[in-house]
């Protein structure tokens, strides 16, 4: 950083404290200054470490990677649930794999045709430690809708009763450690199964700058497991490599060239990122992942 970006009015500054990821395969580092280091534990599952930040708030980190800060968790969180949900006639019974901070939860519950949400995280502590630090993601924990289940989502969607779900949202970490199997034909095969007809399988799919070739071997793998239609939506996520992230969605036996663009325009609801609109534009892919990905 030049000493131009260091804010003039700060001569502490210089002695500030970072919390910086490097991200070997961008060769890109990311980097929020710090006020304090708040908590940090083993799980019998990853490391979890929280901060306090000077200017975005708290911050979760999982293995070395950021995962939510309290400033922009919204364009994740409002990314990964409203594009499926306004593209479902109506969904009543949705399954979030992963998402331990409950900021999804939080969005898919501002659907009143909700009526039953699972969220299944492997790791009980990302949730406590989110209870403590993400108070206002977990406001919905308490709604009578909700379900939290600290299973691992494999083996959940291995078991889930056949055509019973209408939307499956992937909100996990990267395709390493616990969630490296949900990433590929089989787990996909267990959600198509566990899908009525027209259902969405939603997945968090990484950056489409630099993670091309995974958001090709993901779509590939579905249409492998039988889902007919597969479109990537992107949407900016500064805390992540690159700033870029992208969902994938793919639909059981229909196609996900519309959504209800009136139902979004006149929702009932607050978000701070999502509209019909965004949606709209959400849709339209960037000329290099069109010709890569076939949209
Ligand atoms: N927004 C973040 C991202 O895109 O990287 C993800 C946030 S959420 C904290 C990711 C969660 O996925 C973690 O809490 C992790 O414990 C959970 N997870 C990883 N593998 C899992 C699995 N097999 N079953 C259930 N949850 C899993």
């Amino acid at each position: 950083m030049s000493a131009a970006d260091q804010p003039a009015t700060d001569p502490s500054s210089t002695e500030s404290r970072w919390f910086t990821e490097q991200h070997a395969r961008s060769g890109s580092s990311f980097g929020l200054r710090i006020k304090s280091k708040l908590h940090a534990e083993q799980t019998p599952f990853q490391s979890i470490e929280i901060y306090d930040t000077t200017d975005w708030g708290k911050l979760m980190i999982i293995d070395g990677c950021t995962m939510v800060s309290t400033r922009d968790n919204f364009l994740y969180h409002e990314m990964m649930s409203h594009p499926a949900l306004f593209t479902h006639a109506r969904a009543k019974r949705v399954v979030i794999i992963g998402g331990g901070d409950c900021g999804t939860l939080r969005e898919v519950l501002k659907h009143e045709e909700v009526e039953h949400a699972v969220q299944v995280e492997i790791d009980e502590r990302v949730t406590r430690l989110s209870e403590q630090y993400f108070p206002e993601l977990c406001e919905s924990n308490k709604d009578p809708r909700a379900e939290l289940l600290f299973i691992d989502g494999i083996k959940y969607m291995a078991d889930c009763e056949p055509e019973s779900l209408d939307v499956i949202i992937v909100d996990s970490t990267d395709p390493v450690g616990p969630a490296e199997g949900l990433f590929g034909a089989a787990f996909y095969a267990t959600c198509h199964k566990a899908l009525k007809p027209s259902g969405i399988l939603v997945q968090q799919s990484e950056s489409p700058l630099v993670h091309l070739d995974l958001i090709k071997a993901m779509r590939s793998a579905m249409r492998f497991a039988d889902f007919t239609a597969v479109k990537t939506l992107t949407f900016p996520q500064p805390i992540y490599p690159t700033g870029w992230w992208s969902c994938t969605m793919a639909r059981k036996g229909a196609d996900l060239s519309g959504f209800r663009e009136r139902g979004a325009a006149t929702k009932q609801f607050e978000t701070r990122y999502y509209n019909a609109d965004i949606h709209k534009a959400a849709l339209a892919s960037p000329e290099f992942m069109r010709v890569a990905l076939g949209d």
